[in-house]
């Protein structure tokens, strides 16, 4: 098996470099942020909990969170590999998933870290919130957004960078010169 995370800050381009890496390898890819959207559009009794909160542009609390990917990963017993988009946010839904990895024989083999500087964050996400109208993509919720994710996510970098699992790949140019850098660092620990 080969369980990769994908991390980055929102609007890096993690949700487009999964759709590439899915077809190239057939991984099966938990989005955190896709399945908390299917609940709120579904309005499941998680859905309803977690709609204010993700509007808004917090986090949704660890429990929650770490319970929800569990139960995906559990449903795909015969997954080769898993890409994760969008989880590990906290340290502490990175040590839950260490530990429930361990449990299943498994662990995290690589983490890429798409590296892109805050003007073009902002710049990109003002244009995906004219296609994608997501209530959390308008400006004054990115800045919570962007404000969770340097002041909760960023510590989940140096939590890999001392398992030796980090590498920093470069998320701003052409999409499939991204795709490729991001292919060669699989490759080398396939
Ligand atoms: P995303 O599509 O990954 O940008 O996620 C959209 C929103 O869902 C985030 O701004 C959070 O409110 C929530 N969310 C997604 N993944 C997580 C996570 N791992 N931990 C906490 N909240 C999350």
């Amino acid at each position: 098996m080969f369980n990769l995370v994908l991390f980055g800050p929102p609007g890096a381009g993690k949700g487009t470099q999964s759709e590439k890496l899915i077809n190239k390898y057939g991984f099966v890819h938990i989005s955190t942020g896709d399945l908390f959207r299917a609940h709120i559009n579904d309005e499941t009794t998680l859905g309803k909990r977690v709609k204010e909160l993700i509007s808004a542009g917090h986090l949704v609390p660890d429990e929650i969170t770490i319970a929800m990917l569990e139960g995906e990963i559990d449903k795909k017993p015969d997954a080769k590999g898993f890409i994760f988009d969008g989880f590990p946010r906290t340290v502490i839904q990175a040590e839950a998933l260490d530990i429930f990895l361990k449990n299943m024989g498994e662990n995290i083999n690589a983490v890429i870290a798409l590296d892109v500087d805050q003007d073009e964050l902002t710049r990109r996400i003002s244009e995906r919130q004219k296609i994608s109208g997501r209530a959390d993509d308008a400006a004054d919720k990115l800045i919570k957004r962007i404000d969770e994710y340097f002041t909760k996510t960023i510590h989940v970098l140096p939590y890999y960078a001392d398992q030796e699992k980090l590498t920093k790949v470069n998320g701003i140019g052409e999409i499939d010169h991204i795709f490729n850098e991001v292919c060669e660092v699989i490759d080398r620990k396939l």
